[in-house]
């Protein structure tokens, strides 16, 4: 199955601004969404893809992946917690759609339920960690404003001992027919707001919301792996649903801090080790740097700034298993400073002792290409 360019998919280009591709993926969604084209698998298949490509270009973390890798760099994020955690599933994908169309289909609670109770919001955070700790698996305790259950009522919003009464308005539907333009939209009851339910005695503590703000500490296990994009879903610890409605879930995002030292690409690890040019020259053994400690890398003679040596197995092991990646270590060859008069000398002696073009090959190369450019221009 191979998938469109989400530019190409909502048509636009490639440094587009946020705003314009929240237009492209609107005009899009409007004119697919299926409430509006029923039936027509096409419309469906164009709406889903329109949104998948929203989700991943509306987030600046997900758009840098792609412009990177690809569909590659996006696919298989998240999708640790298992159900709807996976890709693009059910709970981020209402939280665009509410964010889109709040404006035009009444409030967050437009695409969802009609009346009754109604699950909570499913929220995001986002947690930064060490490369150490993403690699190793960490325990973070995290603090979020989130929507409770309110105690007193317990969560109804009525007064303790009273109930809510069936809204006048909707008749307990929840939703109201409304003309719009041309066509008629399908709106959530301004008296009730969309719970078919009104309160004539309302809670005092929650003022009849059924949920109250509060700061939840959670304590959020993160497996060894784990990369930035990927995604923990702790179900039910989301906001409390309106009228004692099932809780939304977390969904934790890891973002993985940049390293002084190690470059992580997947499952391995890039660094640069600098090396004088007597050991570039003569070979040795240096000692680099992996996330377990010190190990010995031997240089061979005559090895050239750029090469790389890999360490097998001492890069990351990813989340989703699979082999241990890899530690690249490129090597740099350091041109000394702050010589003093002696060291200048030795310096100058050497260089008077090269002979011919057998010592830089490279050099001899490249002079011989810069040539060839000068007599070719003759011609
Ligand atoms: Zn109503
Ligand atoms: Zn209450």
């Amino acid at each position: 199955m191979s998938k469109r360019d989400y530019y190409e998919v909502l048509g636009v280009e490639k440094g587009a601004s946020d705003q314009e591709i929240k237009k492209a993926y609107r005009r899009l969604a409007m004119k697919f969404h299926p409430d509006r084209n029923p039936d027509d698998e096409t419309a469906k298949a164009r709406f889903q893809e329109a949104s998948e490509a929203y989700e991943v270009l509306s987030d600046e973390e997900k758009r840098s992946a792609y412009d990177r890798f690809g569909h590659q760099g996006v696919d298989g994020m998240g999708g640790m917690g298992g159900g709807a955690g996976g890709g693009f599933g059910g709970g981020s994908f209402s939280d665009i759609f509410g964010d889109v169309f709040g404006d035009i289909f009444g409030g967050g609670g437009g695409g969802r339920g009609r009346g009754g109770p109604q699950r909570g919001s499913d929220l995001r955070y986002t947690l930064e960690i060490d490369l150490e700790q993403a690699v190793r698996g960490t325990t973070a305790k995290i603090k979020i404003p989130t929507l409770v259950a309110c105690e007193p009522c317990d969560g109804s919003g009525a007064k303790p001992g009273s109930k809510p009464v069936t809204c006048a308005t909707c008749g307990g539907v929840g939703q109201v027919r409304m003309q719009q333009g041309f066509f008629s939209v399908q709106q959530t009851c301004p008296a009730c707001h969309g719970k078919g339910k009104t309160i004539s005695d309302p809670c005092s503590s929650c003022h009849g919301q059924g949920r109250v703000e509060e700061t939840k500490t959670l304590s959020v296990k993160v497996p060894p792996g784990v990369d930035t994009g990927d995604r923990i879903r702790l179900a039910g610890e989301g906001e409390a649903g309106a009228d004692g409605g099932p809780a939304g879930d977390l969904y934790v995002q890891m973002a993985v801090k940049a390293h002084p030292i190690f470059e992580r690409d997947g499952k391995h690890l890039y660094c640069e080790v600098p090396i004088s040019i007597a050991d570039a020259a003569l070979g040795g053994e240096l000692e680099v740097p992996t996330l377990d400690g010190r190990v010995k890398l031997k240089i061979p003679a005559e090895t050239q700034t750029g090469k790389l040596f890999r360490l097998r197995g001492k890069g990351i092991k990813p989340v989703r298993g699979g082999a241990v990646g890899d530690l690249l270590c490129r090597v740099v060859v350091e041109t000394p400073v702050n010589l003093n008069k002696k060291q200048k000398e030795l310096l100058e002696e050497f260089q008077r002792s090269l002979e011919g073009d057998s010592h830089s090959p490279r050099r001899k190369s490249w002079f011989d290409g810069v040539k060839d450019f000068f007599d070719d221009l003759k011609i």
